[in-house]
């Protein structure tokens, strides 16, 4: 007994009376507050080596290297290649940089958020994937016109964390450093250029909320989204250094562009018009004034500093779109077939009507998969298990197929 009251916490000298629990170690105690504060150091320590960890898992090339990435898996779009792999490397250099906090309060790199023009089924969302590929970061994507659907704003923006939360696997801390993918922006926009006039409500209220989350805030994520599940705890997440690129087809750009710049051409400005403009493609000439014009508000723009253009696909492109990338959609399903021993090849000229057909259906390279999903359904339920170990695909078969297909259901696709 005597023995007892003279016990101690060989941490802070509290008495054993003093304490709910004194616990004995080889020549020495703890008491309970002691157990408790250690505890609390040893979560914010792993806590601190994690993120040192996730910023090293963090892949970061030069911006040439990233482009030979992107080379690998989209074909063309030198443009948009250029200017992401730079806004990409300056997004993430300004994520890993450790400044010192005067350093910090003198120069700020702000964030380089991107906006994608370009038609649907160009490029825009994969060149956002394989990048976050490249990275090794979490990657969602968002569609914009659910965001409007749902209307006012509040807790549904903020569902498009809840997707970066489960690409994280609820890793808050690699969640904060992932990409989000925001398509289909420009339905969001207002409607018309005048907002007294056509105030579009519901499209400016969710541009607002999303301000803030473009810029950069601490937000409360409900883990499993909206509002199916009200008695969840929510996830505190900051979007510093989220990445945010934006695509839309802004549809009827083209026109603004080429007001613009027939305005500029009898005007004073020595510009481009002292080239000549391709009028095929006046999305390469878009400027941040184009998307006001068509409906974004200036703040959302301001908050979206970087704008690329992706060029429409021509056949050419399709065609090596077919082939040419490292998960082409051929080589895809070469691998499907040879998994059930199955030799698949294709010819060129089965590959040309594919691309021509995509063109008349003006499906884009979105098309070239319906079409070969079309072509190869038949053959790829049949083929597993029977005797046949080779399939080449000729373009009357290819033909046949596709008649057989309904056509309406493909270009439903679209
Ligand atoms: P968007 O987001 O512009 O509508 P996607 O990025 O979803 O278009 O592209 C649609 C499909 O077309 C993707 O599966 C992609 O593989 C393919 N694709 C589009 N452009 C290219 C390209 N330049 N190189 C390779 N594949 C492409």
């Amino acid at each position: 007994m005597a023995k007892d009251e003279t016990l101690e916490c060989s941490f802070c000298g509290r008495k054993k009376a003093e304490t709910d629990l004194l616990i004995a170690g080889l020549d020495a105690h703890i008491c309970d507050k002691c157990i408790e504060q250690a505890h609390g150091i040893v979560i914010e320590e792993v806590a601190d080596g994690k993120s040192d960890a996730l910023s090293s898992e963090i892949v970061l090339k030069k911006p040439v290297e990233i482009k030979k990435f992107l080379d690998q898996y989209m074909i063309g779009q030198t443009d948009a290649k250029r200017v992401m792999a730079v806004a990409v490397y300056n997004h993430y250099k300004r994520l890993l940089q450790k400044n010192t906090k005067e350093e910090e309060e003198e120069i700020e790199i702000e964030k380089s958020n991107i906006v994608i023009v370009g038609e649907t089924g160009t490029g825009k969302t994969l060149i956002a994937r394989t990048i976050a590929k490249m990275l090794n970061v979490p990657f969602c994507i968002v569609d914009a016109t659910v965001l409007t659907e749902a209307g006012y704003v509040g807790e549904d923006v903020e569902t498009i964390l809840t997707r970066l939360l489960q690409a994280a696997d609820y890793n808050v801390d690699k969640a904060e450093r992932g990409i989000v993918f925001i398509d289909e922006i420009d339905k969001i926009a207002r409607k018309g250029d005048n907002p007294s006039i056509t105030r579009d409500v519901s499209g400016e209220g969710v541009q607002q909320a999303l301000l803030k989350l473009l810029e950069g805030t601490v937000v409360n994520v409900p883990p499993k989204g909206g509002r199916k599940h009200p008695d969840q705890k929510f996830i505190e997440v900051n979007t510093k250094n989220i990445l945010f690129v934006a695509g839309g087809a802004f549809s009827g750009i083209d026109r603004v562009i080429s007001k613009r710049l027939n305005r500029q051409a009898v005007g004073y400005s020595a510009s481009i018009s002292e080239d000549k403009v391709d009028e095929e493609n006046l999305l390469q000439y878009v400027l941040p004034t184009d998307l006001k014009s068509f409906g974004l508000i200036p703040e959302i723009i301001g908050r979206l500093p970087v704008l690329t253009h992706m060029n429409p696909l021509d056949e050419k492109t399709l065609r090596a779109i077919l082939t040419e990338p490292k998960n082409s959609i051929t080589k895809q399903y070469q691998k499907l077939f040879s998994m059930d021993g199955i030799d698949f090849t294709i010819d060129e000229k089965a590959l040309m009507y594919i691309v021509d057909k995509a063109v008349e259906y003006k499906l884009g390279a979105r098309g070239l998969r319906s079409l070969c999903e079309a072509i190869l359904t038949d053959a790829m339920f049949e083929l597993p298990g029977s005797e046949t170990k080779e399939l080449h695909v000729t373009k009357k078969y290819a033909e046949q197929k596709i008649s057989k297909a309904k056509l309406k259901k493909l270009k439903a696709v679209s």
